[in-house]
């Protein structure tokens, strides 16, 4: 055995050796975009839980894949337990349950007590009875206004929204949210191949792309909606052997993006902290939140090593690290230096 003596040194203590870390070897730290330094995201969201969606569950399972499905939960209990509507609920254990409110009406035409219903008794009920946790609301027909969107948010950490230029779903849509960093697909248009370029394309600029489905695999004429299994599962093979993309739930990514825009970075003499907006911890304290995950990246090629709240540090081919906190754990890290004797 090698009889090697690591020493740890806190790189950025007073009296640290000056000749541990050269000039050359500065040491940039920066909230990373995409979890575990990924460069860009994707997730899948399938509306109305026709019982095709058990197909698409099954494919995401072979994929170990994770995706989100938004349940309209008083039609999924009326059909309750083999209906047309009433999803094979072992098949969704590893994916997201989303609400798509309790009987997907317009929510533009309802008034106050019958919204509150259709956003908090919705994600009730689907709470019990599948037995996880709701953090998503899909809005029916992407409708929704100021008002709706205010009190969803005391229900649900996050919301999709939806943009159609006509209310037919038919027309599709290829939209940017957010300034053009997230984008919403419909995956029926994803599958000629002008639309998988576009989406590849989009990818590359390091932008969450957020793809729609409905019914996929359902028979012709139900929606319109005519995407096959079989293309599904060409789609995510596609994406999949590409490593760079971070694909995962429409909440999982929700998540991430929200702590990366509202955290910063403050190093002080042996510490680096990562500080997230009060209201943003607030919020999650709400939610009941266990996890806060969010990715530093290190750029140096000298060798350290990460304690406090780290979680796992992830040396890139480059040398530079990519380490993932959990704030939830608390805000600091410390960065020690290895010195390899031999
Ligand atoms: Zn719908």
């Amino acid at each position: 055995m090698n009889k090697c003596v690591f020493l740890v040194i806190a790189i950025l203590c007073f009296g640290c050796k000056k000749d541990v870390i050269q000039n050359e070897d500065t040491i940039r730290v920066s909230v990373a975009k995409w979890k575990d330094g990924k460069t860009s995201a994707l997730s899948f969201t399938f509306d109305d839980n026709n019982v095709t969606n058990d197909n698409v569950a099954k494919l995401f399972n072979k994929h170990t894949l994770n995706a989100t499905f938004f349940f309209i939960s008083d039609l999924m209990i009326q059909h309750a337990p083999k209906g047309r509507y009433s999803p094979n609920l072992s098949l969704y254990e590893k994916h997201e349950i989303g609400s798509h409110t309790a009987n997907h009406y317009s929510l533009l035409d309802l008034k106050e007590n019958q919204l509150i219903y259709e956003l908090k008794d919705s994600r009730d009920s689907l709470m019990k009875y599948t037995k996880k946790r709701v953090y998503t609301i899909a809005y029916p027909y992407g409708r929704y206004n100021d008002k709706i969107v205010s009190l969803a948010a005391a229900y649900y950490p996050f919301d999709r929204y939806a943009f159609f230029p006509t209310l037919s779903l038919y027309n599709g849509y290829k939209k940017p949210l957010f300034g053009g960093e997230r984008l919403l697909v419909a995956l029926d248009q994803l599958l000629d191949g002008k639309n998988m370029e576009f989406v590849s394309a989009t990818l590359s600029k390091g932008a969450w792309v957020n793809v729609l489905g409905h019914n996929v695999g359902g028979k012709s004429g139900d929606y319109g909606y005519l995407t096959s299994i079989s293309q599904l599962d060409e789609f995510l093979i596609h994406f999949k052997q590409d490593s760079s993309i971070w694909i995962d739930t429409f909440s999982n990514i929700s998540l991430y993006k929200e702590i990366r825009d509202g955290s910063k970075i403050v190093l002080t003499d042996s510490l680096m902290s990562v500080v997230m907006d009060d209201k943003l911890r607030a919020k999650y304290s709400k939610f009941g939140f266990s996890h806060l995950p969010i990715t530093i990246h290190v750029a140096t090629k000298v060798n350290l090593t990460f304690s406090g709240n780290a979680l796992e540090a992830v040396i890139r081919r480059n040398g530079e690290y990519d380490v993932t906190l959990d704030l939830s754990k608390g805000d600091s890290v410390k960065i020690s230096h290895i010195l390899q004797q031999v």
